[in-house]
């Protein structure tokens, strides 16, 4: 086995016991791609805040409140350098990446969207990177353009510039496709749609955790991702948005905080980025944001990325000789998730007998129909993996693997 919780200064084995979670529990937790674990520091930043240092944000002039929304204030501006943005207006809170996927359909749709314009997202997208476009495609009487990926989930790049064209307004893809786990090569995308002077999305909600992004360095003019993927707490999640388009969308949503001033007649707006932001926001979960981008910065998306892609490479290996075994994908440059099925098992019973076994892995369709109806399947087991992952896990999770299929075959003989 390669020695490799000690790397670059960085004791990941260390860095595993900051998580509670694993202290009382001999789980084998492969589900990061759906949410992931929270290290101490988080927990203890969100327990202290609501025990000592609790009050509401931008309202009120008490000590109190001003220390809150000062340190909510903090946690924008944390944000902004963990992703490169220029501008703390350009930093917007929302619930999560579903949220502010939801935000640009329905507030870019309503400004820059007319009938016939083009919204193009790739085949492999999750639910909530092709629902909100749908509903808003829908709504304008816009089209809804999927770019075709081969059968090794690689979005065919020919085919999408070929499709690219004045009437393309928006392409929105994953970073990261959470069903394959295939790297998007999104400089290239980015490059090609704005040669036709259409806008970027970038669902970055499986990679944020993973590598390291310059929103604008890629130039992408919308770029979000969920806190609870990256070691944070739910409910708070980042939109990030060029200033040049966001000044020019409506708000999103009406209420306190959003306002400048109200009347019954006419209400007027704040500027960024609070214009987007209506009510009272998750104030004590963006603490717990602010320490999960903290922890990620202590050890570094370089290293994470090294320790990661060491886990990855070495489950590929392994798996690869499970007799029967289908991979989704099995591309070059590999993100921490793997997908596979076999034709003779169904992925629910294997998901239910490796969960007996104290192995958490994620089964179903991976709130990804559509892409899994590309490669002819409608159910899949999907591994991914954290900071927190060792390779032990990956041997114990093999051999149970491999007992669970002399199990089911059995059964099935
Ligand atoms: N996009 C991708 C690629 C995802 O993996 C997920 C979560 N599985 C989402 C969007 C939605 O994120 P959330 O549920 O946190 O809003």
């Amino acid at each position: 086995m390669p020695p490799i919780s000690f790397r670059a200064g960085v004791d990941m084995d260390e860095i595993r016991k900051q998580f509670p979670i694993f202290e009382k529990n001999s789980l084998i937790y492969f589900d990061s791609a759906a949410t992931s674990q929270k290290p101490k520091k988080v927990i203890d930043r969100m327990s202290q805040f609501l025990q000592e240092e609790y009050g509401t944000v931008h309202r009120a002039i008490y000590a109190l409140a001003a220390q809150a929304t000062s340190h909510y204030d903090g946690v924008r501006d944390k944000v902004r350098q963990f992703i490169g943005a220029g501008d703390e207006g350009e930093i917007i809170f929302t619930r999560g990446t579903t949220d502010a996927i939801n935000l640009v359909a329905a507030s870019f749709g309503k400004v820059f969207l007319e009938e016939g314009d083009e919204i193009l997202i790739s085949e492999t997208e999750h639910h909530s990177n092709i629902v909100p476009w749908q509903m808003i495609a829908q709504e304008k009487k816009a089209v809804l353009r999927i770019i075709p990926v081969n059968d090794n989930g690689e979005i065919l790049l020919d085919v999408y510039e070929k499709m690219l064209s004045s009437r393309t307004k928006l392409v929105a893809v994953a970073h990261i496709s959470n069903v394959t786990g295939v790297v998007h090569p999104i400089s290239e995308i980015i490059r090609l749609a704005h040669g036709k002077g259409s806008k970027v999305l970038i669902d970055a909600a499986q990679s944020a955790a993973h590598k390291k992004i310059c929103v604008k360095t890629l130039d992408v003019d919308f770029f979000v991702f969920s806190s609870h993927k990256i070691y944070g707490p739910t409910g708070i999640g980042i939109l990030y948005g060029k200033k040049i388009w966001l000044d020019q969308m409506p708000p999103y949503q009406g209420g306190g905080d959003m306002v400048h001033q109200v009347t019954f007649a006419k209400t007027t707006y704040q500027p960024l980025p609070l214009k987007f932001e209506a009510g009272t926001p998750s104030i004590v979960e963006a603490m717990g944001l602010g320490a999960a981008i903290e922890f990620i910065e202590q050890i570094g998306l370089d290293r994470i990325e090294d320790f990661e892609s060491t886990l990855t490479e070495y489950a590929y290996s392994k798996l690869r000789k499970i007799e029967g075994l289908i991979f989704l994908s099995d591309t070059k440059e590999k993100s921490s998730i793997l997908t596979f099925y076999f034709k003779k098992y169904h992925s629910l019973d294997v998901g239910t007998l490796l969960d007996i076994k104290g192995i958490a892995v994620r089964t179903g369709h991976l709130c990804g129909q559509p892409a899994l109806a590309r490669f002819g399947v409608s159910s899949v087991i999907r591994v991914s993996f954290a900071v927190y992952n060792t390779l032990e896990e990956i041997d114990r999770f093999v051999k149970a693997l491999e007992e669970v299929l002399l199990l089911l075959n059995s059964e099935t003989n």
